[in-house]
């Protein structure tokens, strides 16, 4: 069926990019976590992730892990919300925290179920998005520890989401020491130390990651074969395991500056246009509410996204060797925020291959 727009998802190359990428790990002692949460916990995607190696699922919803059925441990990534926190200790083996009063809501809830909920806590090295300061460590750990039913299992960190703070074998020693420091003080063993994102995939390649560090939670890099410190291709992995394709609702020539006077455009914005004369252009069936406009790069080299409103996505066609025709479809690369929105619109339909 030729349902559009729709993003097709090669499973192969899911499931090769994570192969790739598991055995990367590997070598270096380091266990994936396989996210999933750009593909909204898809089961075929999972799955895909599963065949390739990984040895937990994560995701930042619990909405999304309670549709996963495997027997690999499931990770929320997200900091529990207090008001989820029976949800999560039903359904999920290990969550990411930083705050005490939450885990101490998920210890009494983890009491009342006769259950024991591991924790991983996440210490802050710059990038001021989740995280104990590192000076608060030590007392943190030592309340955690006297919680009879939360497991303190590791310390992890996330880089480059909000500050874009880089990963250093800099960063993530204060990482490993921060588990030293606690596993001789209270005489305990840290099983995960999880050195962040995609954004360390780099440091592999350089072998600039501490030893010590066993665990990186992949999400970008498997989905679309890019580590996100740089934005670089991942070396023998797929960047067109998704492709986006949308039809084409309108073909004209039409000047290239708009007539009469400018005021804002659909966002309150005041565009700003280069007069190019009159050109070839194309209106798509697809626009921001189903994706990032910045995040599409057109397979056909000569065709060029000029922007978009809610439903229409503007695009120059002058410089294309095809010859288009209206109900014709173009294809698309898509970043990450771009595949966001498209696995999260429901106006997008998504077919696996
Ligand atoms: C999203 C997320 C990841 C995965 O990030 P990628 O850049 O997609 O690899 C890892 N850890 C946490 C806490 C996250 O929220």
């Amino acid at each position: 069926m030729n349902i559009y727009p729709r993003v097709e998802i090669n499973l192969d190359k899911v499931r090769n990019n994570t192969k790739l990428l598991v055995n990367k790990c590997i070598d270096n002692g380091i266990e994936v976590m396989g996210v999933t949460k750009i593909f909204c916990g898809h089961p075929q995607v999972v799955e895909a992730m599963i065949d390739g190696g990984i040895n937990y699922i994560a995701d930042s919803r619990v909405a999304n892990l309670c549709k996963i059925n495997t027997t690999i441990p499931k990770v929320l990534l997200r900091l529990p919300m207090k008001s989820e926190a029976l949800k999560i200790v039903k359904n999920v083996d290990i969550s990411l925290n930083s705050e005490l009063d939450t885990i101490m809501t998920l210890d009494d809830i983890a009491r009342s179920l006769n259950k024991v909920h591991c924790i991983i806590l996440m210490v802050e090295l710059g990038d001021l998005r989740e995280g104990v300061l590192p000076e608060n460590i030590v007392e943190t750990v030592n309340y955690i520890l006297n919680l009879k039913n939360i497991k303190l299992i590791g310390l992890g960190v996330n880089l480059t989401c909000y500050g874009g703070v880089i990963p250093s074998r800099s960063n993530l020693n204060q990482l490993v020491q921060c588990a030293e420091v606690i596993e001789e003080k209270f005489n305990i063993k840290l099983e995960i130390i999880s050195g962040g994102n995609s954004s360390s995939l780099f440091l592999l390649e350089e072998e600039n990651i501490p030893s010590r560090i066993n665990n990186l939670r992949l999400g970008e890099a498997i989905s679309l074969g890019r580590e996100s410190a740089f934005g670089e291709h991942v070396e023998g992995t797929s960047n067109d395991a998704c492709i986006l394709k949308a039809e084409i609702i309108e073909l004209k020539e039409k000047p290239s500056i708009p007539r009469g006077e400018i005021g804002m455009d659909a966002f309150g914005n005041k565009p700003i246009f280069e007069d190019r004369g009159v050109r070839k252009r194309a209106i798509l069936a697809i626009g921001r509410q189903d994706v990032d406009p910045d995040g599409l790069r057109c397979l056909d080299r000569n065709a060029f996204v000029l922007g978009a409103s809610s439903d229409h996505l503007i695009m120059d066609l002058h410089e294309c060797k095809t010859k288009y025709k209206v109900g014709d479809t173009l294809e698309f690369y898509v970043d990450y925020s771009a595949l966001l929105k498209i696995m999260t619109s429901e106006y997008v339909y998504k077919k696996f291959m």
